[in-house]
């Protein structure tokens, strides 16, 4: 197996810029971007949260739009009908127990309404600056090709990642995505290519 730093060294000459693309001006505004991603490109949130936050940018603005509204100007994002329940909910949440900020703990930030471990690790991450690691399909599938994880539970496999990698979490989650997203990619990876194919258990199981 790719020792951790090696791994982590060859993705950064590969992936040197990747960084969270969603575009937000608060910690509120990264989390609402965070939960319209789900199955959604980062472009396509932006375009809608470029005319959204516009009109709607803090927890009261969003605790008050009528369900129907929100759906409507979500939409395009995919799953617009839980989307929209679940940030008016997040954002009533934030005011009733968080007095109308993001809670800065992970804990409290999953207690949400449509906040699960990858939304509040983006968070604790990009807005906080932890050393987490949310885990999506690609870092999921890249993981158990590599042999860091083996296992289908996202949870399982940050923890095993969280303990091989003890720094820097939050950027080898985007590059192992950009990894997993063009070169890793889930039907027919650029095995012949890849210049860490010698040290990939997938890679050996195959051929
Ligand atoms: S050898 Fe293939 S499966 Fe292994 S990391 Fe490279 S592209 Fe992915």
């Amino acid at each position: 197996m790719i020792k951790p730093n090696a791994f982590v060294d060859y993705l950064t000459n590969k992936f040197p810029d990747a960084v969270c693309e969603l575009k937000f001006k608060s910690t509120f505004q990264l989390l609402i971007a965070v939960i319209l991603s789900a199955q959604c490109t980062d472009k396509r949130v932006n375009m809608v949260t470029d005319t959204l936050f516009k009109k709607y940018s803090s927890p009261k603005d969003f605790a008050q739009i009528p369900q129907d509204v929100l759906e409507q100007k979500i939409k395009s994002c995919g799953f617009y009908h839980n989307k929209a329940k679940n940030i008016i909910a997040c954002a009533k949440g934030i005011l009733e127990k968080y007095d109308g900020e993001v809670p800065r703990n992970f804990d409290d930030l999953i207690t949400l309404a449509g906040v699960g471990r990858k939304t509040a690790n983006v968070v604790c991450a990009v807005a906080y600056g932890e050393n987490r690691c949310a885990v999506d399909t690609h870092v999921l599938r890249v993981s158990n090709r590599l042999g860091f994880a083996k296992t289908d539970n996202p949870d399982v496999c940050e923890r095993e990642l969280t303990k091989r990698f003890k720094t820097g979490l939050d950027k080898l989650h985007y590059r192992m995505v950009l990894f997993g997203r063009y070169h890793c990619k889930a039907i027919k990876p650029n095995c012949m290519e890849c210049d860490i194919k010698d040290e990939c258990k997938y890679y050996k199981t195959k051929h």
